[in-house]
């Protein structure tokens, strides 16, 4: 009786494994035809300096337009990518066509900065640095206008390589931000070491504001932190009017999410630049 139900879970477990498999190697010959057929887009997300209420930057988030499965959204795709290295060409491809998009914008007049999310593998690429400095070149920016978003598994696995290689980037004007902050690993001293310009509060702490004394003043200790070291707070994942104001009031200095703007497509994009603008320059 023991027996068969035993075996009945090692069968079970089997076709589990089986559809397992099978799945991730689909994944993987479609990733990698994905590149090949220009199946990536870059759509950006607004963040807006909640002192001035204008577009500082774009996030450039990645979407997947697969040919039978229609949009794949990164959470699907990205991590099993990290974890066989794909990472690299699509990371590759990222960085390329964000810094081509941002030099178009800069020559349509709008002077903004653009983010990329950089995985912690992509550090481990030697020539990463060289990689930057060749992008910038080629469509004629600034390193102070790039902003590299990486999260706390930098800090966890080859610390001080990836330390050497932020160090680098930043001499050549390149700013960091710890995304996803508090829900990770992180520790004080991790993040005096690569004393990143920007904090991103995780969405999940936003979406807490205003529903207990505690949450709140969990929210407010992390925009403390800009008294200890010296960084930008950045709020992820404001849907509500309610946040905005909660973050701002608090010395918060920069916001992002539904309630401002979900990611778009590029010529989306621009319009919001251009609506934005033209709302700006008109007497209130
Ligand atoms: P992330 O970098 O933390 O990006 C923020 C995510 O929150 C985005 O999801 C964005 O669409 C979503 N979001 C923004 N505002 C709101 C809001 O008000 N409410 C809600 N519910 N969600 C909001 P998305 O685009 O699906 O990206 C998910 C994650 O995938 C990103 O998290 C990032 O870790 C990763 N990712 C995206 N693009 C890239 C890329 O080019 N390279 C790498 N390495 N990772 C990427
Ligand atoms: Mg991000
Ligand atoms: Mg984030
Ligand atoms: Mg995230």
């Amino acid at each position: 009786d023991a027996k068969a139900r035993g075996r009945g879970c090692y069968q079970l477990y089997r076709k589990e494994l089986t559809e397992y498999v099978h799945g991730r190697l689909l994944l993987d010959a479609d990733l990698r035809k994905a590149i090949i057929n220009h199946e990536f887009e870059l759509h950006y997300q607004p963040v807006i300096d909640l002192g001035t209420n204008q577009v500082a930057s774009a996030e450039a988030l990645i979407r997947w337009n697969h040919p039978q499965r229609g949009r794949v959204a990164p959470d699907e795709f990205i991590p099993y990518a990290q974890e066989s290295a794909l990472i690299l060409p699509i990371g590759n491809w990222v960085i390329n066509e964000a810094c081509r998009q941002l030099a178009q914008w800069k020559a349509q007049g709008f002077n903004i900065n653009m983010s990329i999310n950089i995985s912690a593998r992509q550090f481990m690429q030697l020539d990463l640095v060289q990689q930057f400095e060749q992008t910038l070149e080629k469509y004629a920016l600034r390193g102070e206008q790039i902003t590299l978003e990486i999260t706390e598994q930098m800090f966890l696995e080859n610390t001080e390589h990836n330390l050497k290689q932020i160090c680098e980037l930043k001499n050549r004007g390149i700013k960091i931000s710890l995304d996803d902050f508090g829900i990770g690993y992180s520790s004080l001293s991790y993040i005096l070491r690569f004393a990143p310009q920007y904090l991103k509060i995780d969405r999940s702490f936003v979406s807490l504001i205003g529903t207990g004394k505690e949450h709140d003043e969990m929210v407010n200790a992390i925009i403390g932190l800009n008294k200890i070291i010296p960084m930008h707070i950045v709020g992820e994942g404001i849907e509500e009017e309610h946040q905005r104001y909660f973050l701002y009031s608090r010395g918060c200095d920069f916001g992002q999410g539904y309630f401002f703007s979900r990611p778009l497509p590029a010529t989306q994009f621009l319009q919001f630049l251009q609506t934005r603008a033209t709302t700006e320059s008109q007497p209130s």
